[in-house]
């Protein structure tokens, strides 16, 4: 699936047909861009946001996970830039490897900048709004830049606010519905229709090792 977005991000989006825009409901005025958001056990929990913004995925590792309150302000600490296949892993980082312990796809879906600028110009200026059209994270948000490599997730006010904790309600693999102890003790990611094959899981991981420090 995220292949498929892929994809159709590298599409002109005149070259959309009418029937391909129907199929994709209301989200047939996106221009495809993933979001990823990775719940990661590593030396401490940590739920790592993702967008993708030309070819790869930028990152900030949100120790407390998104919240859907748009009064409470979530760290987002901004981490190296992941490649776009790393959307795709779910599994296990080997011992003695960086951020080594469980990775679990917590929600995945398209997202749109709500800037009409690209969303490189938003980061640059330290103020980008979205939509997300995930599985658990919908509608507006904003990553505000803070100080040195510290952001804020913030939900914005709007019908998809709420003071559900998210986090602690819908604990499961958008991928997979396994939570992150099962991943940690069922080990590699289960291959599922949609899902990463073996040879992609070995190249993520690759990937993992190649721009994690
Ligand atoms: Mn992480």
């Amino acid at each position: 699936m995220a292949a498929l977005r892929r994809g159709e991000s590298k599409r002109p989006t005149g070259a959309k047909s009418d029937a391909e825009g129907q199929s994709r409901g209301r989200f047939s005025s996106s221009p495809g861009l993933l979001f990823v958001v990775q719940k990661h056990q590593g030396r401490s929990l940590h739920y790592d946001f993702r967008l993708e913004e030309h070819g790869v995925l930028k990152s900030w590792a949100v120790p407390k996970g998104p919240s859907l309150d748009p009064v409470v302000k979530r760290l987002a600490v901004a981490v190296e830039d992941h490649p776009l296949e790393y959307a795709d892993f779910e599994g296990n980082i080997p011992e003695g490897q960086y951020g080594a312990g469980p990775v679990m796809v917590w929600d995945r879906g398209p997202y749109t900048p709500e800037s009409s600028d690209h969303a490189a110009a938003s980061l640059e200026n330290g103020e980008l709004k979205f939509v997300l059209h995930g599985k658990k994270l919908h509608g507006s948000w904003v990553l505000i830049h803070t100080r040195n490599n510290h952001w804020l997730l913030i939900k914005q006010p709007d019908a998809y606010a709420s003071s559900e904790d998210v986090t602690r309600l819908k604990p499961r693999s958008v991928l997979s519905g396994r939570t992150l102890s099962e991943i940690a003790t069922m080990g590699e990611a289960r291959r599922t229709s949609n899902g990463p094959g073996e040879g992609e899981d070995i190249q993520t991981k690759q990937a993992h090792q190649r721009r994690q420090k």
